[in-house]
């Protein structure tokens, strides 16, 4: 068998393959569709319904009003918009933010940028299994807290947060709530009147969409500021010549995860739980990060002591298996996953972890020869452990 036939990728969490659905979506708005959607003649006119569509295709999943979608270059963009209009537009309120110490680097640079410019931001711990505390966050809101930013479900470990909960507490408080939703947007049922979200961050290329374009979801009468002044596009709130076959990808790519959603995550929840049950057992000093059963669909997160999560990388590359070991932005970094830390990983086990993430295409087969490959890795790198050596020695005495 050649090595090279046989790759398998599991870090769906990073990016997911564009679908062949969502591509041939697109040809035709490089090609015959180029009109600019902000033009009068035909062809431009083309483009404006492509993009209303798209607009009406992704509110639906959400159950908001088509008006209350604005596209952007992606899920990075949406969470930066979210929070610096959110701070500049309620600086009367309160300069007060509320966060989690697990948010992505979007959300904590951003966080940090505000500090610099006059925030107040308080992150709240997570339990061990990622999970905010809802005392801790009613606790939390003071007088001039103007926003609460947590996020739906960790692109890491995948725990899913009590997004519903924390809803009805900000809007007990009058609190705005923002969450990043880009891991939970196609994976996990989204109603924004229900569960009390103002704005909701999500990105196409994490649900087999193209890279490039996402949207930020901001309620009707929220007080939001434009992002990029210019034209008149987005309500002139985002202005720049529309990424018209980015937003038609998006748009099929939405109507699709919804529509096969209940029968997709099924099946990667059953393909998840088998491969988990499967590495417990047969694997020792093994352990599963992340909530167990709050969790994403296609989410495996596990640490190994006596190993170093890079040489498991390599060495899973090797035999045609992409992996991850914390989130793409951190990995080439020495220091360990933010995340891994604030679920209280020592970080010599945080430095042993493997973040698996199941895709569309993901089978039973491309599991059972990851979990053999990955014994044998396990294996030899904890044979060549000094650590381990130490460890087995002290446990044979
Ligand atoms: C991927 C990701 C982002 C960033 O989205 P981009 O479209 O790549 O900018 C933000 N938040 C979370 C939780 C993510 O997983």
């Amino acid at each position: 068998m050649s090595d090279m036939k046989t790759r398998i990728y599991l870090d769906n969490a990073a990016t997911t393959k564009t679908s062949q659905e969502v591509v041939d979506a697109m040809l035709p708005y490089f090609t015959e569709n180029y009109g600019n959607a902000s033009s009068i003649y035909e062809v431009g006119q083309r483009s404006k319904e492509a993009i209303t569509t798209a607009r009406e295709d992704i509110a639906k999943v959400l159950g908001a009003k088509t008006e209350e979608i604005y596209f952007t270059a992606g899920g990075s963009e949406a969470d930066n918009w979210a929070l610096k209009a959110a701070f500049e537009a309620y600086s009367k309120k309160g300069n007060h933010i509320i966060t989690t110490k697990i948010e992505h680097h979007a959300i904590l640079h951003t966080c940090e940028y505000l500090e610099k410019k006059g925030a107040e931001i308080t992150y709240l711990d997570v339990d061990e299994n990622g999970l905010v505390n809802l005392d801790e966050l009613q606790k939390a809101i003071r007088p001039e807290t103007i926003l609460i930013s947590i996020m739906f479900a960790n692109n890491e470990i995948g725990t899913i947060e009590p997004v519903k909960e924390i809803g009805m507490i900000a809007k007990e408080h009058g609190v705005l709530f923002h969450t990043d939703a880009v891991q939970a947007f196609g994976q996990v049922p989204i109603d924004v009147d229900e569960m009390n979200i103002d704005m909701l961050s999500s990105s196409a290329h994490k649900i087999n969409g193209p890279k490039g374009i996402g949207f930020l979801y901001i309620r009707k009468g929220v007080k939001i500021r434009s992002f990029v002044h210019g034209g008149a596009q987005e309500r002139k709130r985002r202005a720049g010549t529309e990424n018209v076959p980015g937003i038609v990808g998006y748009g099929v790519a939405a109507k699709r995860a919804a529509e096969t959603m209940e029968v997709r995550t099924a099946k990667e929840r059953e393909l998840r739980d088998y491969f988990i049950d499967r590495v417990l057992k047969e694997i020792p000093y093994v352990k599963l990060n992340g909530d167990p059963v709050k969790r994403l669909p296609n989410n495996i997160n596990l640490s190994f002591r006596f190993v170093e999560g890079e040489s498991l990388l390599i060495m899973l590359d090797m035999k045609g298996i992409a992996a991850s070991s914390g989130s793409a932005c951190t990995s080439g970094s020495l220091d360990p996953s933010h995340v891994l830390l604030a679920i209280g990983l020592p970080h010599e086990i945080a430095h042993g972890s493997l973040r698996l993430t199941l895709g569309e295409d993901t089978t039973k087969e491309d599991l059972d020869y990851t979990l053999e490959q990955l014994k044998e890795i396990i294996g030899k790198l904890r044979d060549l452990s000094p650590l381990y050596e130490d460890f087995v020695k002290k446990q044979n005495k």
